[in-house]
């Protein structure tokens, strides 16, 4: 056989999905096991969206449709993104992708040249570098360090900037640290990005997940309009994993090459969850804030719980429902770390390297499970630390 595409082989999978093969494999054999590690609600959409859906099915909204998306989504998005994030966004500039990870895959194939410079937070998505990569682009990590509180620093973005660097991947509430950038960073970053001619890729999607204080969308900031690309969907917001449903908020003269990408590759997005999505940004039921309200109470019982394991801390986050917890001082790696959590004591969670090289001292825990799983989840945790209790001694 020839060989298959280069590109295969710059691609990496996500730590999480390694961890939930081990953790279900442990489950077939009798084990139980508290699942931490993937990113996902533990909420389903509220009974109105899943009405619109059925309603949708049933009047035959199960065809091809328009590729950009539904226009009466795209009208319903523009409006909730003035109404929750305060810009101004023309319903034209939408376009709807089966997954929010779909849209950042061609936001970044349409935007790459090979050699072009991306960065990206490290810690950070995975799929940022590994994306980048597969166009032939090269991932620029900026970090986020606890001496910063895990925001950005922008005085480092602006030393990593060449003339080959491209676009800047922003993450804010960030996954995995929950951080939520501040207005000063994001201000300075659009500074930037303006200055050297760069896109500002920024990937809003647990926007809405966020704990007390005021949201800054990138769009918001002098001279960003032309250059951001807002990436977000309903996977976190409106607990819709399995929907598949995001979208790309572009410039104008970028949309209907998002529009060929499309046409290129999924053709449209499935129509009766489209109109499903109307339902959810309309929210009806006060569902989204509800969730949210209940994220908080676990984050704040949680983190405290977290912060008492002998060996671990962990900066409250502010968005997001994960808790990126630094495990220096339990006088091991995170890898042992979690394989302990895991075999001895069944609860999975993620090493931090898998979400870059900055990561390695940590874990990342999810906290969408309820508050009694969370209590029973660190109350093992305690238990097992004293096999790393053994080792700082
Ligand atoms: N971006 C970030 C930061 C995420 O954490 C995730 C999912 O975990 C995604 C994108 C992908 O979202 P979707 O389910 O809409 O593809």
């Amino acid at each position: 056989m020839k060989p298959l595409s280069s590109r295969l082989s710059v691609l990496s999978g996500e730590g999480a999905l390694t961890v939930y093969l081990r953790a279900k494999e442990l489950e077939r054999a009798g084990r139980s096991v508290i699942h931490l590690e993937l990113g996902e609600p533990d909420f389903h959409p509220a009974e109105p969206v899943v009405a619109a859906m059925e309603r949708a099915v049933r009047e035959g909204k199960d065809r091809y449709c328009p590729m950009a998306g539904v226009p009466a989504l795209k009208k319903e998005i523009a409006a909730y993104l003035g109404r929750t994030r305060n810009i101004t966004v023309e319903p034209e500039s939408v376009v709807i992708a089966p997954g929010c990870k779909l849209s950042l895959f061609l936001a970044l194939m349409a935007i790459l040249e090979p050699g072009d410079e991306v960065l990206w937070p490290d810690p950070g998505f995975p799929g940022y570098p590994s994306i980048t990569r597969g166009f032939g682009g090269i991932p620029v990590p900026f970090g986020l360090e606890e001496k910063n509180k895990l925001q950005p620093d922008p005085d480092e973005i602006a030393a990593k900037i060449t003339p080959r660097t491209k676009a800047i991947l922003l993450n804010s509430p960030c996954n995995p640290t929950g951080t939520v950038y501040t207005d000063a960073v994001q201000r300075r970053i659009a500074e930037l990005a303006l200055q050297h001619d760069l896109y500002v890729l920024s990937d809003e999607i647990y926007a809405r997940i966020i704990y007390g204080q005021k949201y800054h969308s990138m769009l918001s900031y002098p001279g960003m309009a032309e250059r951001t690309l807002i990436i977000d969907g309903f996977s976190k917001s409106f607990a819709m994993t399995g929907w598949r449903l995001g979208y790309t908020i572009a410039p104008p003269e970028l949309v209907p090459h998002l529009v060929m990408l499309a046409i290129n590759s999924y053709t449209c997005t499935a129509e009766f969850t489209q109109y499903a999505a109307i339902e959810a940004l309309r929210d009806s039921t006060g569902a989204t804030p509800r969730m949210v309200a209940e994220f908080q109470k676990r984050r704040d019982q949680f983190i405290s719980d977290l912060n008492r394991v002998p060996g671990f801390h962990c900066i409250l986050p502010e968005g997001a429902f994960y808790a990126w917890v630094n495990i220096e001082e339990t006088g091991t790696t995170a890898e042992e770390v979690c394989r302990i959590m895991l075999e001895e004591a069944g609860v999975a969670a993620i090493p931090g390297a898998a979400f870059g090289d900055m990561g390695k001292n940590f874990v990342r825990f999810s906290f969408a499970s309820s508050t009694a799983t969370l209590k029973e989840a660190v109350a093992r945790v305690q238990k097992a630390s004293v096999a790393w209790q053994g080792a700082t001694v």
